[in-house]
C-alpha cells in the first residue's frame, strides 16, 4: 500500500486595490516564498484569474512543486466565504457576482478558500497576532473603508450570505455626511482617511486659530498624525473628533456582542494615542456598565500586508482537501 502524503503548505493570497500578494505558506505559518503585481494592472477579471494562476503555479514549482500545497486561501474585499463570490467590490474594477473561489479552484485544481479582508485580518490575528488565545473578539481594520470581523466562541460571524461586520456603514448620524456607499451618516465618512481629513478642513475652515496643517498642500490621516505629534492643537482635535465617532460606534458594537477585546490594525490606527485616547474615553461612557472597563482596546502588532497574507493562509486550512495532484 501506498503512504499517503501529508500536505504541509497552502498558498495564502491577499487581494488589495493596490496588489494582490501571493506566498506559500508552511503548516507553522513560515513564508516559503512571496511575490506581488498591480492589482490594477488586469481591468478584465478572466485575464487577472489567469495571470494570479499562472504566477502561483511558477511559485509552486519553484519551491517544492504541488505535491506539497493543500489548498488556497484568498483575502479579497466584498468576498464571501460562504459563497465564494466576490460582489460589487467599490474600490476593484471587476462589478457584479465574480465567483472567484470556483474560478481559481478550476484553473489550479486545488481546493480554494475565499474571505473578505476583514475576515481574514481577524484569521491573522487570531492564529498569529494579538487574538491568539482569544475566543470573542472584534477586529476593526481602518484605512480607506472601514471594515470588521467578530470571532464568537473561536468562530468568526458570517451573517446570512457572509457580509457580516459592514461596520463601516452602520449610520452614526442622522443625515450626515455622505458616504462612498451612497448612504449618509456612515462611520466610515467620519473615521476613515476621508473623513479624518474632511473633519480637518472643516476645524480649519470654521475659525482662524493657527495650525500646522494650514501650511501644507497635501493632507492625509498620516500626515494629521504628525501634526499632533508637534503639538498642533487643532490637529488633536481632529482626532478627538474622530476618536469620538469611533468610541460611541464601538461602544453600541461592544454592547450586543460583548468582546474581550478590540483589536485595530490598518493605516488609521497608526495614529495611536491620539486616536486611542479619545475612543477610549468616550467608549467607556457609552458601553453598557457590566462591560465598563473590562474591554481590552488593543492595536495588531502585526505588518498589515504579512497579517493579511498569513491570515489568507489560515484560511486555506479550513477547507477541505481536494487536489487534482496527489
Ligand atoms: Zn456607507
Amino acid at each position: 500500500m501506498e503512504e499517503d502524503n501529508i500536505k504541509t503548505r497552502v498558498v495564502g493570497v491577499d487581494i488589495s486595490t493596490e496588489s494582490t500578494t501571493y506566498a506559500i505558506v508552511d503548516i507553522r505559518g513560515n513564508i516559503i516564498a512571496e511575490d506581488s503585481f498591480a492589482t490594477l494592472d488586469y481591468s478584465e477579471v478572466n485575464g487577472y484569474v489567469s495571470a494570479l494562476c499562472e504566477k502561483i503555479v511558477v511559485m509552486v514549482e519553484a519551491n517544492g512543486g504541488y505535491e506539497q500545497i493543500r489548498s488556497v486561501g484568498i483575502s479579497c474585499p466584498s468576498a464571501s466565504f460562504i459563497t465564494g463570490c466576490v460582489v460589487n467590490a467599490p474600490n476593484l474594477p471587476w462589478k457584479g457576482n465574480v465567483p472567484l473561489a470556483a474560478m481559481m479552484r478550476d484553473r489550479l485544481g486545488l481546493a480554494v478558500a475565499l474571505a473578505n479582508d476583514a475576515h481574514v485580518s481577524a484569521l491573522g490575528e487570531h492564529t498569529f497576532g494579538s487574538a491568539h488565545g482569544m475566543k470573542d473578539f472584534i477586529v476593526l481594520n481602518i484605512g480607506v473603508g472601514l471594515g470588521s470581523c467578530f470571532f464568537s466562541r473561536g468562530h468568526e460571524h458570517q451573517g446570512f450570505e457572509g457580509f457580516a461586520g459592514e461596520f463601516g456603514h452602520a449610520c452614526i448620524v442622522e443625515n450626515g455626511r455622505e458616504c462612498g456607499c451612497g448612504k449618509q451618516g456612515c462611520l466610515e465618512a467620519y473615521v476613515g482617511a476621508k473623513g479624518i481629513v474632511r473633519t480637518a478642513r472643516e476645524l480649519m475652515e470654521a475659525s482662524d486659530e493657527p495650525s500646522l496643517m494650514r501650511d501644507l498642500e497635501r493632507l492625509t490621516p498620516r500626515i494629521i498624525k504628525e501634526c499632533c505629534d508637534q503639538g498642533d492643537a487643532m490637529a488633536q482635535e481632529v482626532y478627538r473628533r474622530t476618536g469620538h465617532m469611533l468610541g460611541i460606534g464601538l461602544a453600541n458594537y461592544a454592547s450586543i456582542v460583548n468582546p474581550e477585546a478590540i483589536i485595530l490594525t490598518g493605516g488609521i490606527s497608526h495614529a495611536g494615542k491620539w486616536l486611542l485616547g479619545p475612543t477610549r474615553e468616550t467608549f467607556e461612557k457609552y458601553v453598557f456598565g457590566n462591560m465598563q472597563g473590562k474591554v481590552k482596546l488593543l492595536v495588531s502588532k502585526l505588518n498589515d500586508r504579512e497579517r493579511d497574507v498569513l491570515g489568507a493562509s489560515a484560511l486555506a486550512w479550513e477547507v477541505p482537501e481536494y487536489s487534482l495532484f496527489k
